[in-house]
């Protein structure tokens, strides 16, 4: 079985709030083609443009290459040895950052292109599922006001979720209207519900996160995620030592060196890998290794089409210290629409996919009407 191309599609909404935190209005599609007619989806949520050029740039030299180059003509199913092959083929500019989210993309396609060969699931080949349904958490944008904040976190209690994410939005403007709209959201989502915050980088530093988290622990929020800059590592360190609630990061690191340092270092409670970004299904797993090593939880970042909600959901039926799906409520169609069977979540449970592969596939008309030359 050999590889004879691999496409790199850019999607786009027509119209795109620049100023909202919410990467499901473009999206970056992988497609691995073979000789045997098995084509692997995969994808990458980073900026598409940038990650198309990472693929289909032509080689410089050995060790500087465009992974396209790198994957034609392989065997799609030695999926570790590719994983070597494109990280060494692209170590003169990549190692880190967008290099590793492109190869993220393309080791997720692999692994669909084996499930397709031998007519089995992804989370197979991962291992084996450890459980069939998971909880997932309804993750969503903060809104401006408390008033909305709290209404949305009703609607989302009486859809059934027992868990929710808020995050960005207004956070970090007012120290006033933090707890104004936390305490919103408590109100929206009852005594029962776990609240997730996503600050978005909108403490200043670890002493103003430290007094932020201690004003609205009263909240009892689940966790609080990135209230400080990625490589702010050691006001992590600093934060997660000083409060107990739990502090989550990592969705902007990739591969086991970064996470490693988050953990050893940053010394995080929860690390948050990106499947589409750390380094593919491959990757993800071994971060999840780390993080359970030190008795910490994996709980992976997923915000983006039905491609990455599917893939992350193979990953944490197979891992023993995933607590949840992060499952994305925005209502935009690349969310939405762009796969013809997404993940199916119900009463706030996700059902693991039984379908060879990733178990999704994407609906041609919506692939038509996003893409954009790039
Ligand atoms: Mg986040």
């Amino acid at each position: 079985m050999r590889i004879t191309d691999v496409e790199a599609l850019v999607l786009r909404m027509p119209h795109i709030d620049v100023g909202a935190a919410d990467s499901t209005q473009d999206a970056l599609i992988v497609r691995v083609h073979t000789d045997e007619g098995i084509v692997g989806i995969g994808e990458v949520d980073a900026s598409p443009t940038v990650v198309k050029a990472v693929i289909d740039a032509p080689p410089s030299h050995a060790i500087s290459s465009g992974l396209r180059e790198i994957l034609i003509g392989e065997d799609p199913r030695d999926i570790e040895r590719l994983w070597d092959k494109m990280y060494q083929g692209s170590v003169f500019y990549g190692r880190r950052g967008v290099a590793i989210m492109a190869l993220s993309g393309l080791d997720i396609a692999l692994y669909d292109i084996l499930g397709k060969k031998l007519g089995v699931p992804v989370y197979r080949l991962l291992g084996g599922a450890r459980r069939k349904s998971v909880p997932a958490y309804a993750s969503t944008l903060m809104p401006d006001t408390p008033e909305e904040a709290q209404e949305h976190a009703s609607e989302l209690a009486a859809r059934g979720f027992k868990a929710m994410k808020f995050g960005w939005g207004p956070f970090g403007q007012s120290e006033d209207l933090d707890e104004e709209l936390v305490a919103a959201v408590r109100r929206g989502a009852g005594e029962q519900v776990e609240i997730l915050l996503d600050i978005g980088f909108g403490w200043r530093n670890a002493d103003h996160a430290i007094k932020m988290t201690r004003r609205i622990e009263r909240y009892r929020p689940f966790w609080i995620e990135e209230p400080l800059l990625p490589d702010d590592v050691d006001g992590y360190a600093r934060l997660a030592g000083a409060v107990d609630v739990p502090i989550a990061a990592g969705e902007e690191n990739t591969t086991r060196y970064e996470f490693s340092d988050l953990l050893e270092r940053g010394r995080v409670d929860i690390v948050q890998p990106d499947v589409t970004r750390c380094g593919g299904l491959t990757e993800a797993k071994r971060i999840a290794a780390l993080a359970h090593a030190r008795g910490k939880p994996c709980v992976p970042h997923a915000w983006s089409t039905g491609v990455i909600s599917a893939a992350s959901l193979h990953l944490i039926a197979t891992i023993p210290n995933a607590l949840f799906l992060e499952y994305c409520v925005r209502p935009n169609p690349l969310n939405t629409s762009l796969v013809k069977n997404p993940v199916q979540v119900k009463d706030g449970v996700a059902t693991v996919p039984e379908a060879p592969g990733l178990g999704v596939e994407l609906d041609e008309a919506e692939l038509a009407r996003f893409a954009v030359q790039a």
